[in-house]
C-alpha cells in the first residue's frame, strides 16, 4: 500500500516507524497509510530548516515573491488533481474542493505582494539629524499545524506569506487526509524554493510535541478544535514561542421576522451541510426570532432539503460528501440522538442515508433539529457535521444574547432587510467573523481570519495583514551621521 511520507530538505521520505490507514470515507476502505514521524524525523526537518533560514532570509524580497508567482501557476495547473486528491481522502465534492484550492491560491496572491508589504516605517528627523525607521524581520523556523478539513487551504493560510517573509517551514498536517498537502508542498519545491525552506512532517501528537518544544522554532500557527488548541498555545508559550491557535465552532445565524425567508433558506442550506458540516465557518444554529419566522423557516427548510444529495466525492451532481471517519460518523449521530432525547423534535432525520453502491462508507444525510435550547448539549459542543438546529427566542437581543453567552466566537450572520438592526447586531456580536445576509463571512485573503472567546488563542489572527505581523519581528533603528568635528556633550538626561 501507498504510504505518504514527508518532504524534509527537498526530498520525499517515508520514514515509518509507525504508521496510520488513510481511508477513502465514500468507500470505508483503508486506501493508503501516512507515515508518522518519530521526534528524529521532525529534528531532521528542524535542521534543515534552520540551515536554510540564513540565505532564505538573505534572498531578496523580490525573488522571493518571484517564487510564489511561479508557485501560484503550478496550482493552477494542478487544479484537478488536488480536487481529486482532497476528494478521495476528505470526500469533499470537486465543487466544494475546487473552491477550497481557488482560496488558498489567493493567499498565495496575496504574499505575491510582499515585497509591498514589507516596506516597514520611516521617520525623517526625529530629532536634530536623527532619522528612524522600523522594518520587520523575520523569526526564523516556524511551524504550522493544520487540520483535517481544508488540506489544501488551512496550510496555504500559512506558509506562503511565513516563507514571503523571509521564514523557513516545517508543516505537520492533518494525519487523515494528507497526500494533497504533501503534493502542494512539492509543486512549492518545483517553483524554485531552494531546499529546506518547506518541509513537511505528517505525524500525530508525537511530532506535534517536538515542535512545540523545539529550540529552533520560533512561531506556532495551529488551526484544529479548541482542546488542542489551547494546548498547543499553552505549551508554546511555556515554551517561549509567539503562537495562535485557531479553534472550534458554533456559528449561529439569526433569522429575523423581516429577513427574504427563501434567500435565507437558500443561504442556510450551503452554509450548514456544504462540505458535510465539516467547516468551522459552517453555520449550525439558526436562532428564529418570533415564532411565525421559525415556523416558516422550518417548513421552507423541510421542503428545501428533500432534493439535497450526500454521495461520493466521485459524482459532481451530490451536494455533499461523507464525514471524515467511522468515529466521527458515529459522533455527530450521537449529537442527533441526544438532542432528541433531551426533548427536541428532529425534523429531518439524516441518520440513516442510502447512499446506493457506497454502504460502508462514512455518510450523514442533511439533519433537521427544531426546538433545540441552550441547555443541551447538541448546542453547547460543536457538531461538525450536516446538522442543523432552530432555538426559538422570542427578540432579536434574546438571540444576540444566546450568541455572546457561547463559548464559541468564530463565525455568525444575521437574516434581516432593517440596516438599523444588522448595525446594531454587528457593533455589538461577540464574534470575530460576521455576515450581514452573507452566511459565510470568511474574509478575503487581503484582511484576515480569526474568531473571538474560545475560538483563537492569541493575539494575531490568520493570513492577511496579520500574518505579515504574525511572521515578523519589528526592529526599529535610529540613525545619527554626525557632521565631522562635532562633538556632543555629555548628557544624564532621558532623550527628549
Ligand atoms: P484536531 O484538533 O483533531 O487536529 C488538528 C491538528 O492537531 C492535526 O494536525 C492533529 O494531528 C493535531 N493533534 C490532534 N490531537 C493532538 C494532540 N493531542 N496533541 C497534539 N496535536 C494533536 O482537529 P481536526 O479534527 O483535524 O479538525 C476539525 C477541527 O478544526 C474543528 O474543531 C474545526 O472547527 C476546527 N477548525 C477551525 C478552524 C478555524 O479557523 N478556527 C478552521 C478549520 C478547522
Amino acid at each position: 500500500m501507498t504510504i505518504v511520507g514527508h518532504l524534509i530538505n527537498g526530498e520525499v521520505r517515508t520514514d515509518a516507524a509507525r504508521t496510520q490507514d488513510v481511508f477513502n470515507p465514500a468507500t470505508g476502505l483503508a486506501t493508503k497509510q501516512v507515515a508518522l514521524a518519530a521526534k528524529e524525523t521532525v529534528e531532521e526537518a528542524i535542521a534543515a530548516a534552520q540551515a536554510a533560514y540564513p540565505a532564505w532570509r538573505n534572498t531578496p524580497t523580490g525573488k522571493r515573491a518571484q517564487v510564489m508567482y511561479r508557485f501560484k501557476a503550478l496550482l493552477e495547473q494542478h487544479a484537478d488533481k488536488i480536487c481529486e486528491m482532497i476528494g478521495d481522502e476528505h470526500g469533499k465534492i470537486s465543487h466544494d474542493a475546487a473552491g477550497e484550492l481557488q482560496r488558498g491560491i489567493e493567499n498565495v496572491e496575496y504574499a505575491c505582494g510582499i515585497a509591498e508589504l514589507l516596506k516597514g516605517e520611516h521617520s525623517r528627523n526625529v530629532g536634530p539629524g536623527i532619522d528612524s525607521w522600523s522594518e520587520f524581520q523575520p523569526l526564523g523556523v516556524v511551524a504550522g499545524i493544520t487540520p483535517f478539513n481544508f488540506p489544501a487551504m488551512v496550510p496555504l493560510w500559512m506558509y506562503p506569506m511565513a516563507i514571503a517573509c523571509g521564514n523557513t517551514f516545517v508543516l505537520k498536517p492533518s494525519e487523515r487526509d494528507p497526500s494533497s498537502t504533501l503534493f502542494i508542498a512539492q509543486l512549492l519545491q518545483e517553483a524554485g524554493l531552494p531546499d529546506g525552506v518547506m518541509n513537511v512532517v505528517n505525524g500525530d501528537k508525537e511530532a506535534v510535541d517536538v515542535l512545540l518544544s523545539d529550540e529552533r522554532i520560533k512561531a506556532v500557527s495551529f488551526v484544529g478544535s479548541t482542546p488542542i488548541a489551547e494546548y498547543i498555545y499553552s505549551t508554546a508559550n511555556a515554551n517561549g514561542k509567539r503562537c495562535q491557535a485557531l479553534g472550534g465552532a458554533k456559528n449561529h445565524a439569526i433569522v429575523m421576522p423581516d429577513a427574504d425567508m427563501d434567500n435565507a433558506v437558500n443561504q442556510l442550506l450551503g452554509a450548514a451541510f456544504g462540505s458535510s458540516g465539516e467547516r468551522c465557518m459552517a453555520l449550525s444554529v439558526a436562532v428564529a426570532v418570533g415564532d411565525a419566522a421559525a415556523d416558516a423557516l422550518v417548513a421552507k427548510m423541510k421542503e428545501a432539503m428533500k432534493p439535497l444529495k450526500v454521495g461520493s466525492a466521485t459524482d459532481s451532481s451530490n451536494d455533499f460528501g461523507p464525514v471524515i471517519t467511522r468515529q466521527h460518523q458515529q459522533k455527530v449521530v450521537g449529537y442527533i440522538d441526544s438532542a432528541e432525547q433531551d426533548g427536541a423534535t428532529v425534523v429531518v432525520d439524516g441518520r440513516n442515508p442510502q447512499v446506493e453502491g457506497f454502504e460502508d462508507g462514512f455518510f450523514v444525510g442533511a439533519t433537521l433539529i427544531d426546538g433545540v435550547t441552550s441547555e443541551m448539549t447538541s448546542y453547547q459542543e460543536e457538531i461538525f457535521g450536516p446538522v442543523l438546529q432552530v432555538v426559538r427566542v422570542d427578540s432579536m437581543e434574546a438571540a444576540m444574547q444566546l450568541i455572546n453567552d457561547h463559548e464559541y466566537g468564530n463565525g455568525t450572520c444575521i437574516f434581516t432587510r432593517d440596516g438599523e438592526a444588522a448595525r446594531y447586531f454587528s457593533d455589538n456580536i461577540e464574534v470575530g467573523m460576521v455576515g450581514i445576509n452573507v452566511p459565510l463571512p470568511v474574509p478575503v485573503s487581503y484582511h484576515s481570519f480569526g474568531g473571538w472567546k474560545r475560538s483563537l488563542f492569541g493575539d494575531l489572527h490568520a493570513y492577511g495583514p496579520d500574518a505579515v505581523r504574525f511572521y515578523t519581528k519589528r526592529k526599529t533603528i535610529t540613525q545619527r551621521w554626525p557632521s565631522s568635528g562635532v562633538r556632543e556633550g555629555v548628557s544624564f538626561s532621558f532623550p527628549s
